[in-house]
């Protein structure tokens, strides 16, 4: 009977979870409209199911609509996170919000007819939605909380999971379902009087369900949407929480992020807007601002010797190799066609002589694996406001000190001609 539920639970989320990645999966032919409204209406069976549909396992007790759609919803949220943006998984995370609490508002004007039985032996019974009003209102609250802390949760694992996906997923969800099942159950114990050891049961569910549907998740990613995926440069948590809230900026609305297609590096024109505010900021501050100029050496020798294809693989594991480098708020341009730049606010000269030394030294390690063997740079290195309050001022001195470090053998880098580095 046990092996059997489990069995069970399994087919369901195997069920979910499939026409769900199914139906993500043809976003680009059908749009996300199909993929979002499937997601919706899944909420009906699920908020059914977690109030009277209860089954009893090995641990204790738990219900199908938390263990299997509550918590595949939160997994399946965070899977659009991942391959979309901020900017679009809020959308359903505000869309279930308003449609649950207008349940919640429809049913108190239901309860108020005067109801007819039309089928023999049924009758109406609007008594359980209403009894679970305000239950209702509470998790969607923490739905809501849920998703964006789940995501939120997720972004801050980044630095030390980057390469464990499945990991890092279970983590995220497992921690944020755990807070969910506490807050629930803390809220239904006190209105329906749910024993504690129904917590028990479902929480222990719940990390079971965070497992089954990480590997899904991890899976999925790997297998159906891999590809040429631009290169993640880590986001600010403070960017993604004010996307997700709705409380970006105007201006950054104005100029939505653009990203080279090739690395996933910041473009071009990303680079004059944030270098602007950047050095802006520096001079209001009076803190440092850096800017680290990077130049491939021969790049050419790569395209001559093995074509243009796999001179651009090399640019986008370079890309790749400098981003994971960085610190959360420094910030990755593919300037032009093998140049990139690193902005570091608040980065000192001597330390960012420090990262320009480190990023040069990981190259030339970690591109030794690369089929076109290994790759150095060369990098000049300019901060503000020493070297200029100007971001032309910035970008002219470390163009310069790359040169220099061309001239001077290539694989190296330049800075000021002598480091005037004080302290903060
Ligand atoms: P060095 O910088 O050390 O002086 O030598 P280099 O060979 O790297 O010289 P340079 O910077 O002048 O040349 C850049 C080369 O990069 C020229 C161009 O063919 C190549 N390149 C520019 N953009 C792309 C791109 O998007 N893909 C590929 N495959 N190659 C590119
Ligand atoms: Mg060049
Ligand atoms: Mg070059």
């Amino acid at each position: 009977m046990t092996l059997a539920n489990f069995g069970l639970l399994l087919c369901q989320a195997l069920i979910y979870f499939s026409v769900m990645a199914l139906l993500f999966r043809a976003r680009h032919r059908f749009g996300l409209g199909l993929f979002v409204c499937a997601l919706g209406v899944m909420h009906f069976l699920e908020t059914y199911l977690a109030s009277v549909f209860y089954i009893a396992l090995p641990f204790g007790i738990i219900s199908p609509g938390s263990t299997v759609l509550f918590s595949g919803k939160l997994l399946i949220i965070l899977m659009l996170y991942i391959k979309e943006d901020a900017q679009v998984v809020r959308q359903p995370i505000y869309g279930l919000f308003f449609g649950n609490l207008m349940i919640v508002g429809l049913v108190l004007v239901l309860q108020n007819h005067q109801v007819l039985s039309v089928v023999p032996g049924k009758e109406a019974d609007l008594s359980f939605v209403s009894e679970m009003g305000w239950l209702m209102v509470w998790g969607t609250a923490l739905l809501f909380i849920d998703s964006i802390a789940l995501i939120l949760f997720y972004e801050k694992l980044g630095p030390v999971l980057r390469e464990r996906p499945i990991i890092r997923m279970f983590i995220a969800s497992a921690v944020i379902l755990t807070f969910d099942q506490v807050g629930f159950f803390t809220a239904l114990h006190y209105v329906s009087g749910a024993p504690f050891v129904v917590m028990f049961g479902g929480w222990v569910a719940k990390m079971g369900a965070a497992l089954v549907y990480s590997i899904l998740v991890g899976l999925y990613l790997r297998y159906a949407e891999s590809g040429t995926e631009p290169v993640a440069v880590a986001p600010r948590l403070k960017d993604v929480f004010d996307v997700l809230t709705y409380r970006e900026r105007y201006e950054t609305l104005l100029h939505q992020v653009k990203l080279d297609p090739l690395t996933g590096a910041l473009d071009r024109g990303q680079f004059d807007v944030d270098g602007e505010q950047m050095v802006e900021r520096a001079r209001l501050t009076g803190r440092r601002a850096s800017l680290l100029l990077i130049d491939i050496d021969h790049f050419k020798r790569v395209n001559d010797g093995f074509g243009h294809a796999e001179g651009d693989i090399v640019l986008r594991e370079l890309a790749d190799m400098l981003a994971k480098r960085l610190r959360e708020e420094d910030k990755l341009f593919r300037y032009g066609g093998e140049e990139f730049v690193v902005l570091a606010e608040g980065l000192p000269h001597r330390s960012a002589l420090g990262l320009a030394e480190r990023l040069r030294r990981v190259i030339a390690e970690e591109s030794g694996k690369l089929k076109s063997g290994r790759i150095t740079v060369s990098i000049g290195v300019a901060t503000a406001p020493e070297d200029g309050g100007a971001l032309v001022d910035l970008f002219v001195a470390a163009d310069k000190r790359l040169y220099q470090a061309k001239d001077a053998g290539r694989d190296r880098v330049i800075g000021q001609p002598e480091p005037a580095d004080s302290a903060e």
